[in-house]
């Protein structure tokens, strides 16, 4: 489609994703398509444009400034919980280790282990350190004098969200803020 060399400037403009609701479909991931997802998307008359890019994409036919921000023109209902995801239960922990608070050598420790029939839930896996996750080894923690900084729970999407609003991805286009609200909420 494109005849001019504007693809790899191109390729760094994907479009943030609102929900009917002008939400964000997703957070984590953060919902983004690439410029020929959201193209496609605009002709099948699927999305609204509400944000555009300078960069624009030529054809023969016509001219078009890249989207920058699109609103889905039928409402999804969001997914209450979250994946188990390695990412999702660091961002549920804040990123920092639930026995001694270090933020250095994160990793993930079973509160009952594994080789005490322990299980891999949200309920029974916190983010820790290294150092916390081999002095513990496979005891409790009672057993060794740790202490757990809250009791683990399985977040919904809604909890994930207020957690992530304080570890915003290290790329956001002007035109995103509004919807994400990062700002806003980071001031106390
Ligand atoms: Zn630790």
């Amino acid at each position: 489609m494109l005849v001019n060399n504007t693809k790899a400037l191109a390729d760094s403009c994907p479009a943030l994703v609102l929900n009917a609701d002008y939400q964000p479909l997703s957070y984590f991931p953060l919902s983004l398509w690439s410029w020929q997802d959201t193209i496609k998307a605009v002709f099948l008359d699927r999305v609204n444009i509400v944000s555009e890019y300078e960069q624009k994409v030529h054809s023969p036919t016509f001219t078009m400034a890249l989207p920058s921000v699109v609103s889905l023109k039928r409402y999804i209902k969001p997914a209450r919980f979250p994946a188990f995801t390695r990412f999702n239960l660091f961002l549920r922990d804040g990123f920092v280790c639930q026995y001694c608070s270090s933020r250095e050598e994160l990793t993930f420790d079973h509160i009952v282990p594994r080789s005490r029939g322990g299980r891999t839930t949200w309920q029974n896996v916190v983010a820790a350190c290294s150092p916390c996750n081999l002095s513990k080894g496979s005891k409790l923690y009672s057993e060794c004098g740790m202490r757990l900084k809250r009791l683990p729970f399985r977040p919904t999407n809604h909890d994930l969200q207020k957690c992530g609003r304080a570890f915003p991805p290290n790329y956001l286009h002007h035109s995103w803020l509004d919807y994400l609200y990062w700002d806003s909420e980071l001031e106390p």
